[in-house]
């Protein structure tokens, strides 16, 4: 089955036109219809083909987007949030037409508390900005998927990064925040306090929805502590095995690592040329300890041994600010760097998670499975977490190619499920991955659609994703 077939959703033409008018008049120049901008608003970054919206909506405010909504739900007409347009599932396409709701105006930093540790910003606001503006200050956000994406974007999709082992993920970090429901009416997730047990946890059931349950306008976040020593570096490996054994074991050990990031041998490849890197080309670990300066030297050095047991080394590691940036823009480049391994293809990016102590043993079989089956598809991960990216490279104009590639992809999703983990750790759903979450959720699947049906009852919130089709 075609991936655009799995949800289809139906054009609502009368609701579409009536919601065309009322949106320029309210709007104006904030409200486009070009095809350039429509396109742009609904790319993909893979091969799921571009699903256009029909308008392009630039709110400033929480009430803007309320009319927005007001004006779709009267028509029943679909709204669909973006953030930076970053996500990797086909979250942004319009398969039934409707409004995209551009955020990136609705980007300013309402409140910072360094006694309490927290910020509310508006959804537009990115992680760079975010940390830029609080360069000042002595705290940091952690979260850092390798876009620049929009935090919006990133509480929906419940986007993590390298640093989640240590701080965690959007799950973890995100206190309350504040949405406009599907009627228009706005809701507010919780306070500022640091913990809650006050009813229904509305605040997850917003993060990771992807948009289909209600606009975000506004978030509360944890923030932490610049750390007052950071150290790090990169380890070679024999073997993926091995590498993957030596995160094992520093997770058991309960060290407690800030970053542990595996790459392959494809991928140092890939990274030795697109980011200048001077490492052999063989599996590696980046890895980086945040603390004391003692604390930090303790880490590395216990590490060290873990890697020497399991074959690695030498560990080379470094506190010089300059040289671990380096390190952390390679690691967050990846993505572009493998690209060049294959000039002209484009990427289908996976990411499975499992249960730590199936870490070594999902690689290796994916790694075998991919020799098998004669793709080009370098590996890397957030191994601390037993996540890890499959980036599989594929000339998109090829039909069997990009079958070969679902093939693909379907066994290491479930693979993943088989062994008690997801078929997405930090990506999410969208329309990629739907035909995953009954395997993995079961009757899970059901009671999403309850909420949603509830919350959503003329379904015009992000439609066709997340939640399978009738029948399925
Ligand atoms: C090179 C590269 C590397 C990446 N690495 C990582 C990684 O390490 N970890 C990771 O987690 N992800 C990663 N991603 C994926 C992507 O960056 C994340 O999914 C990110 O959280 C998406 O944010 P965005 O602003 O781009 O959202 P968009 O793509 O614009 O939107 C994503 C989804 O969120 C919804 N949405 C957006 N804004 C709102 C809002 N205000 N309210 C409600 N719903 C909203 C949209 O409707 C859509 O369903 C990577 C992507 C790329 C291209």
């Amino acid at each position: 089955m075609a991936l655009s077939d799995l949800n289809p959703v139906e054009r609502n033409e009368e609701g579409i036109a009536a919601v065309l008018g009322i949106l320029k008049q309210r709007l104006g120049e904030r409200f486009q219809t070009g095809q350039a901008i429509r396109s742009q608003h609904a790319h993909t970054t893979t091969y799921i083909p571009t699903q256009a919206p029909d308008g392009v909506a630039f709110p400033e405010t929480t009430a803007e987007v309320q009319d927005i909504v007001r004006a779709c739900a009267a028509h029943r007409v679909p709204v669909i949030a973006f953030g930076v347009g970053s996500s990797l599932e086909g979250h942004t396409n319009a398969p039934g037409g409707g409004i995209s709701v551009d955020t990136s105006r609705m980007n300013r930093i309402l409140a910072v508390n360094p006694q309490d540790l927290d910020c509310t910003v508006e959804p537009g606001v990115t992680r760079e900005d975010l940390n830029r503006h609080l360069r000042d200050t002595g705290l940091f956000f952690p979260i850092d998927p390798g876009a620049n994406a929009s935090l919006g974007g990133m509480a929906a999709t419940r986007a993590s990064g390298t640093n989640a082992v240590r701080y965690g993920t959007m799950r973890e970090n995100v206190l309350s925040l504040t949405a406009v429901m599907a009627d228009g009416e706005t809701v507010t997730t919780g306070k500022r306090a640091k913990k809650s047990s006050a009813g229904y946890d509305l605040t997850r059931l917003l993060v990771g929805s992807e948009g289909t349950l209600g606009i975000i306008t506004s978030l509360t976040l944890k923030l932490q502590g610049i750390p007052q020593a950071i150290s790090g570096g990169v380890c070679p490996f024999p073997s993926v095995e091995a590498a993957c054994n030596a995160v094992i074991a520093t997770i058991q050990m309960g060290i407690p690592v800030a970053r542990i990031e595996l790459v392959n041998a494809l991928q140092m490849r890939a990274m030795k040329t697109y980011s200048k890197l001077d490492y052999p080309e063989s599996p590696c670990l980046f890895v980086e300890f945040h603390g004391s300066d003692a604390g930090v030297a303790e880490q590395a050095e216990t590490f060290g041994m873990i890697a020497e047991e399991n074959g690695g080394g030498p560990f080379l590691w470094t506190s010089v600010a300059e040289e671990r940036t380096k390190l952390w823009k390679a690691r967050h480049d990846a993505y572009w760097s493998s690209l060049t391994l294959r000039p002209g293809a484009k990427g289908l990016s996976t990411d499975v998670c499992v249960p730590i102590s199936r870490f070594a043993e999902c690689v290796t079989e994916t790694e075998a499975d991919i020799t098998e089956m004669g793709l080009i598809a370098p590996i890397v991960g957030h191994a601390g977490d037993g996540n890890f990216h499959v980036l599989v490279l594929m000339d998109v104009n090829d039909p069997k190619e990009i079958a070969l590639s679902e093939k693909f992809v379907a066994r290491l999703n479930m693979r993943a499920i088989a062994m008690d983990g997801t078929c997405t750790g930090e990506h999410g759903i969208g329309q990629g991955k739907i035909g995953f979450l009954r395997s993995e959720l079961g009757h899970g699947v059901d009671i999403m659609r309850t909420i949603k049906q509830a919350l959503d009852p003329l379904d015009i919130m992000n439609p066709g994703k997340i939640l399978p089709g009738a029948g399925h």
